[in-house]
């Protein structure tokens, strides 16, 4: 299904940063506690300068999802990044994923969180990313309203993924009433959901396939979202005694990611998920979601 019968976004990728250090793992423990974070050597610093220069480079708009907690430790980087015009999203308060929590804990990562590190640091949020993509189509609706009043335009949480999400969410931008919902990238590949735009697809699937299916999906849909975390430019980072899954999710390819992400701006003018919002808002082309 295309989002829009001309090709205004053919050329372009939403761009989407989920901005958290290398040891910033959901769910596994002891790393998702904040209170055991210094115990890491910190590089979110360095990695997002990195980033940045990339960016400014190709005149590129990112969307910078960030960890509430995160940014507290390190203001002066979220300002960094809004002074070169990126935009700042919510991608929770510490990184927990969302959907395993009670309702307290989940609204204390999620809303309340949010609306705290709005009104501590002034800045207007559009839009959110649960961590580990931990939100369903379904918690999005029964706070859906609660959303709209604190001024949200949108998630780019439900991946139409079967590990992470469900493979039944639409893979182009879709409306949940008045939020719009906006996928990563995710194409199929001989029947099996290949995750070219994220995490270890992006970086180790082979680099011509990469490339060619984010050419052909842009080209087919007029849309297009990548997901790139800044711990994915640097493949010298700490590494962590992990399960051997998420060993494979975090650390293959990561040499990969830098040359990758140049390509694409090469290719692609980049912009941010609100830009996106700001062109799309108006159309009657995107449908409403009605998993
Ligand atoms: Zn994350």
């Amino acid at each position: 299904m295309s989002v829009r019968s001309d090709n205004q976004h053919n050329g372009k990728v939403v761009l989407t940063i989920d901005w958290e250090d290398w040891f910033h793992i959901c769910d596994v423990e002891p790393f998702a506690d904040p209170d055991k974070w210094d115990q890491f050597e910190s590089r979110i610093e360095r990695n997002t300068q990195r980033l940045l220069e990339l960016l400014k480079r190709y005149d590129a708009r990112a969307t910078f999802f960030v960890i509430g907690e995160l940014a507290r430790r390190f203001p002066h980087v979220v300002k960094q990044v809004a002074e070169a015009g990126h935009e700042i999203a919510w991608h929770g308060e510490t990184h927990h994923t969302w959907k395993t929590l009670d309702e307290p804990n989940m609204r204390r990562e999620w809303i309340v969180g949010l609306t705290s590190f709005m009104q501590e640091t002034g800045y207007r949020v559009h839009g959110f990313r649960a961590p580990m993509w931990s939100l369903t189509a379904d918690l999005l609706r029964s706070h859906h309203d609660e959303l709209v009043d604190l001024g949200l335009r949108y998630d780019s949480s439900l991946v139409p993924l079967a590990v992470v999400g469900n493979p039944a969410y639409p893979r182009t931008p879709t409306r949940i009433g008045s939020l719009m919902e906006l996928p990563p990238t995710i194409v199929s590949f001989f029947g099996i959901a290949a995750p070219i735009s994220m995490s270890w697809g992006f970086r180790w699937l082979p680099g011509w396939y990469v490339r060619w299916q984010l050419q052909r999906f842009a080209r087919h849909n007029n849309y297009l979202m990548v997901a790139i975390h800044p711990w994915e430019l640097d493949p010298d980072h700490g590494k962590l005694d992990l399960s051997r899954g998420v060993r494979f999710t975090h650390y293959a390819g990561l040499k990969n990611t830098y040359g990758r992400l140049e390509w694409l701006l090469q290719k692609k003018q980049a912009i941010s998920c609100v830009d996106y919002v700001n062109t799309m808002e108006k159309s009657h082309d995107l449908l409403e979601f009605g998993l």
